[in-house]
This record gives C-alpha cells, sequence and structure tokens, in this order.
C-alpha cells in the first residue's frame, strides 16, 4: 500500500513538472494591456507624401515556398495538432511607368527544402523575382532573418543589387547572421553597403515609410504602403506569423526562443498590443500584413488588395 502511495506522489509530480513546463514553454505568451507603442498614423502619413514623386499604384507578392508550422508553436496556447499554413514571399511595389521596389527575398530551394522538405516551393519563382531585383530601383528588408534576405544572400547577380539595397546597419550586422548562408560575394556586398541611418521614420521613396520595430530581430522594421488609391498596408513581417496572434494577443511559443529564435519577447508583446489596437479601430483601414500568413495573403489576392504575382 505504501509503495502503491509512493508510485501517485512521483506521478503527480511527473505530471505537474511536465504540466508547468508545457504552461511555460508552449502556452504563456502575456501580452500588456497598455502597448509602449504608437504608430503614430499622422506623421507616418505625413512622411509618405513627402518624398517628391507620384504614389504607388499597386502592391503585388509572389510566394515563392509554402509550409505549414504547428499552431503551437505560431500562437502560443494553441493545439499541437493542427497547423498553420505559411508563406514565404517576396513584395513589390509598382509606380506608374513601371519603376518598382522590392520588399523580402525570401530564400534559395536549397534553405527552403532544409527547413521543409515536403513543402512545395517555385524556383522559377525564385528566378521572377532574381529578375524583378534587377529591375527594381530599391530592395527593402522587414528584417535580416535568412527567409527574407535569402534570394539576395544567393543571388547569382549580387553585385549588381549593390546600388539597390537599402538596408540598415542592425540588418547588415545582425549577428543572428548565418555567414555559411550566403555566397562569399554576397558577403563582401551586404558587408560593404553604407547603411540606411534613421532614428524612428524615414520614407525611401513616395508612399514608403520605414518604421523601426527591433523586437523579432535587431533589424526588424514594419514597412508602410499607401498606394495612389488610398489603400493603406503595414507589412509587419514575422512580429507575429499570424494574424491570430493579433486576434488572440498572443506572441509565438517561448520554446521557439530557446531553439532559435532571439526576439525581444516584451517588445514583441508591446508590439502585438499596438497591432491589435490598430486593428480595432473602427476609423482606421489600414490592411496588417504578416510576411508568413497563407491565410491572410490569400484573402487579400481575392479582395484584388494585393495583386497575386509580380509585373
Ligand atoms: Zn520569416
Amino acid at each position: 500500500m505504501a509503495r502503491l502511495k509512493k508510485i501517485g506522489i512521483i506521478a503527480v509530480v511527473i505530471l505537474s513538472i511536465l504540466w508547468i513546463g508545457k504552461v511555460a514553454l508552449l502556452d504563456r505568451s502575456p501580452v500588456p494591456e497598455k502597448s509602449d507603442f504608437s504608430l503614430n498614423l499622422k506623421t507616418i502619413r505625413a512622411l509618405a507624401h513627402e518624398s517628391k514623386g507620384p504614389l504607388p499604384e499597386s502592391l503585388h507578392a509572389l510566394v515563392i515556398g509554402e509550409g505549414a508550422f504547428p499552431a503551437s508553436a505560431v500562437v502560443a496556447g494553441e493545439g499541437l495538432t493542427r497547423k498553420i499554413s505559411m508563406v514565404f514571399a517576396s513584395f513589390q511595389i509598382v509606380y506608374p511607368g513601371n519603376k518598382t521596389i522590392i520588399i523580402d527575398s525570401a530564400m534559395g530551394q536549397k534553405e527552403h527544402k532544409a527547413m521543409a522538405p515536403d513543402a512545395p516551393y517555385y524556383p522559377e519563382r525564385f528566378d521572377a523575382m532574381q529578375d524583378a531585383m534587377l529591375k527594381a530601383s530599391q530592395i527593402l528588408l522587414t528584417h535580416e532573418h535568412p527567409d527574407h534576405i535569402g534570394g539576395i544572400a544567393i543571388s547569382p547577380n549580387v553585385q549588381n543589387l549593390k546600388d539597390k539595397l537599402v538596408l540598415t546597419k542592425e540588418q547588415i550586422n545582425d549577428p543572428f547572421r548565418q555567414p555559411e548562408q550566403f555566397t562569399p560575394e554576397a558577403l563582401r556586398v551586404i558587408q560593404s553597403l553604407k547603411p540606411l541611418e534613421f532614428e524612428h521614420f524615414i520614407s525611401p521613396a513616395p508612399g514608403i515609410v520605414l518604421i523601426k520595430t527591433p523586437s523579432h530581430s535587431p533589424g526588424t522594421q514594419f514597412i508602410y504602403v499607401t498606394l495612389k488609391n488610398g489603400t493603406e498596408f503595414l507589412l509587419v513581417g514575422d512580429i507575429v506569423w499570424s494574424m491570430e496572434n493579433i486576434r488572440k494577443l498572443k506572441g509565438k511559443a517561448y520554446l521557439l526562443n530557446l531553439m532559435f529564435l532571439q526576439e525581444n519577447r516584451a517588445l514583441v508583446a508591446s508590439q502585438i498590443r499596438m497591432l491589435s489596437n490598430v486593428l480595432n479601430d473602427p476609423e482606421n483601414k489600414i490592411q496588417i500584413v504578416p510576411a508568413h500568413d497563407a491565410e491572410r495573403l490569400k484573402e487579400l489576392f481575392e479582395s484584388k488588395s494585393i495583386v497575386e504575382g509580380f509585373l
């Protein structure tokens, strides 16, 4: 009897430890009631109209790879068995006269397959993006992680991209970068860039404003885009991987930080609250675009807010 009692106590202790571990590593991701960030839309909109020249006419997106992550990783506290569809995409802003700006460059096939061996990848679209980068006047990044800088990291034309790359100091220097994922030439080109320096906001071209939001990575920035027709977008990179994070006020699972992410979770949480305020403000019509949310991108393609495929 005493032995049975002992086994019972041990089982309860083990289950309690497992439960506490699950809550800490997968479920907990508190978002504060108030955000330390405000979007300061008045300043952003004024800056977007300050640069000389016509506003962009359309925003395009090219899905280069797909994947699916467990919901419990993408949104803390979600189920272990459900999966959330992800995309790895590049964005193209189109101005009158077909002048273009590219945002993010996804990653190469080898790198994508290493991450998601069975997920679809479209090499012909990667090649189309390389052509589009050559034709673009600027190339911007939401942040410097391999699934966003990857198309530059292995670009066969990286020398010809040099004058178009508009990267911040943090994006050039982020220690998180994995040098083995860059060609030596790309590393040389990136390290020789003159960084774009600004404190909070800067407009690199008409209708576009970069907003410093270090948190997911040191070089993370929101990219605000307003079109000639008045549609406004906020490309939020990987601050969240899904609109569900904003709707449910939950960040990613903490386990990911222990495994490979190096997020400042307090800052991310504060930015999620700010995005929730934007989403729930009836006056606000800004379209929030998380970089990897497949469902959200499909919705924006269907509503014709974003054009599917590059020019
Ligand atoms: Zn990413």
